[in-house]
């Protein structure tokens, strides 16, 4: 079994219309998957029953070899980045890095340790000191991002995270988030509408469209033999 299976995830949020129509994705450890597809098409829909913020209306969902659907999101061992970086306002960075590891009663040294790890990491160890409206949109991503790392979670989900950011910093950041990949070899799921992101992140990508996987492969699968119409014109593949 893989980091995380995905089996048959149906999810309707009323009697009329089915969001989810039976996902199947099986994701090894340490691969940096790619949920890409048009805007609604289910893709923060899908990360949110992996996150456990809310429930499918069937199928399972596997973290390793455990059975998670039924477990709250704070005993599933994922860390989260979001479009909306929703850091504390009135906390030092240091402070938002460390606030998760708090709360899990980590001890004060553990988390100090912590804090510095991810500050290296990132590159954001000038800014321990100051509050999130004393950064840069850049800099609060950065700090999203090392909230995330500091938890050294199994699993991590990012939804969007550079939708934000204008295109020059969008580039870079991909780049970081690629490197930081390849150091932490942390399972990721991505979520992005950009099929440049897509494609430059993606270890396999999966293509959705009206809640089905169309495609599910490496990015030189995908462009190179695209399996239908659909995924040939939103990748851009050579018809
Ligand atoms: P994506 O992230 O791919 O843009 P979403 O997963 O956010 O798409 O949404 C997929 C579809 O589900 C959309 O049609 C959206 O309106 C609908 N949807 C999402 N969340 C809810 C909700 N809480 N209640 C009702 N409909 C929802
Ligand atoms: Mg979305």
């Amino acid at each position: 079994m893989g980091a995380l299976s995905i089996k048959q995830i149906h999810k309707s949020f009323n009697a009329t219309t089915q969001v989810l129509k039976g996902i199947d994705l099986e994701i090894e450890k340490g691969e940096f998957l790619i949920l890409v597809g048009p805007s609604g098409c289910g893709k923060s829909t899908l990360l949110s029953m992996i996150a456990g913020l809310d429930a499918p209306t069937s199928g399972r969902i596997f973290i390793g070899e455990r059975d998670v659907t039924d477990l709250p999101s704070k005993d599933r061992d994922i860390a989260m980045v979001f479009q909306s970086y929703a850091l504390y306002p009135n906390m030092t960075v240091a402070r938002n890095i460390a606030f998760g590891l708090e709360i899990r009663k980590i001890p004060k040294a553990e988390r100090e340790a912590a804090v510095q790890r991810v500050a290296q990491m990132l590159q954001i160890g000038h800014l321990l000191d100051r509050k999130p409206g004393q950064l840069s949109g850049g800099q609060r991503q950065r700090v999203a991002m090392g909230r995330a790392l500091a938890r050294d979670p199994v699993l991590f989900l990012f939804d969007e995270p550079l939708s934000n950011l204008d295109a020059k910093l969008r580039v870079e950041m991909r780049a970081e988030i690629k490197q930081l990949h390849l150091r932490t070899r942390t399972t990721t799921v991505y979520v992005t509408h950009d099929q440049v992101e897509a494609m430059t992140l993606g270890d396999r990508i999966a293509v959705m469209k009206d809640g089905l996987v169309q495609q599910f492969g490496t990015p030189a699968q995908i462009y190179r033999q695209p399996a239908n119409r659909f995924v040939a014109e939103f990748i851009g593949s050579p018809a």
